[in-house]
């Protein structure tokens, strides 16, 4: 298994071939990037790689990806007790998701408390409408860092259906020698 340290050099390499190819790109007028687009995407990368990594699920000890929340890190403890290494948290669809939802779960907490010790309290809000040219980059930009991450593990696309098809006939075949007992 790829250290912290490899899994960024990863990813860093390939953020480096993919901007020089989109900048190819658009030179040609083959690609269109606005650069607040180009931002979204860099961010979204950035934090894929370094602030919500797959390896999160490891938080309940010494990570890389927990150091780098500094002494935030102890906010990401529950999340690696609550996932096993390698499980859901490193499949390809599910496993980004897992660590959004715990981060929006952390960002409501956090604020909930806010609010209720200074009321007065004006925190930034979230433009309305969001367009889909402005989410798109930052979803590619996530993914892809995580899916850099799950290959560089040597984990399938398939990982969380054959992890569950697995469980399933496990359960199968105990109910079938459970039934098979009982006649
Ligand atoms: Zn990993």
């Amino acid at each position: 298994m790829p250290s912290g340290r490899v899994h960024n050099l990863i990813n860093i390499a390939a953020y480096s071939v993919l901007s020089a190819a989109a900048l190819v790109l658009s030179r040609q007028e083959l690609l269109t990037i606005t650069p607040v687009q180009a931002l979204n995407f860099t961010l979204a990368f950035a934090a894929g790689t370094f602030l919500l990594s797959p390896d999160l699920d490891l938080a309940d000890g010494h990570v890389n990806s927990k150091r780098y929340w500094g002494w935030l890190g102890f906010l990401w403890v529950p999340y690696g007790k609550l996932f096993k290494h390698r499980g859901l948290s490193h499949s390809w669809v599910l496993g980004p998701l897992t660590r959004l939802a715990y981060l929006a779960l952390l960002i409501t907490l956090i604020v909930g408390v806010l609010r209720s010790a200074v009321p007065d309290l004006i925190l930034p809000t979230i433009p309305q409408p969001i367009s889909l040219k402005f989410i798109l980059p930052l979803v590619l930009g996530y993914y892809l860092s995580q899916w850099l991450h799950l290959i560089a593990d040597g984990i399938r696309p398939d990982h969380g259906f054959r992890h569950s098809a697995k469980q399933l006939q496990a359960r199968q075949v105990k109910v079938r020698r459970l039934r098979a007992r009982r006649r």
